[in-house]
């Protein structure tokens, strides 16, 4: 169920402006407002859920769709070969600001490794 407080619903029903890159019945994509690296784009759920933590046993085929449209991202992006990094932060700890399930799409230079 949407939730009308919530930045990314409003996003996914039109209410508020987006740089639009995939959208489907289930499943958005657009870019991250305030980038982190030359491609950053956010591939979230139309439905409401706060984080990985919300997802059931039923939600595998959705899980599915949102990575073949993380895949469809990097094909269009032109960073499927080049590669990219997938991330979800989740909770406190996790760095999560936005509470609704969406996962970056990070690519265009080279990613270092720990995360910060
Ligand atoms: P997180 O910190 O993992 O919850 O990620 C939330 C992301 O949403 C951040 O990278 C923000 O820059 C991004 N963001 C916040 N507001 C908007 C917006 N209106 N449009 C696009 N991206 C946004």
């Amino acid at each position: 169920m949407a939730d009308g407080d919530c930045l990314f619903c409003r996003i996914a029903a039109g209410e508020l402006p987006a740089k639009v890159v995939y959208s489907d019945d289930e499943v958005m994509a657009f870019r991250d407002v305030a980038p982190r690296a030359p491609i950053h784009v956010l591939v979230i759920p139309r439905r409401h859920l706060v984080s990985v933590m919300d997802l059931r046993d039923e939600d595998t085929p959705l899980l599915g769709r949102i990575f073949a449209v993380i895949r469809e991202v990097a094909r269009q992006e032109s960073i499927a070969q080049s590669g990219f990094r997938v991330v979800s932060n989740a909770g406190r700890d996790g760095g999560q600001t936005v509470d609704h399930l969406h996962f970056h799409v990070f690519g265009g230079r080279f990613m270092t490794w720990p995360p910060g």
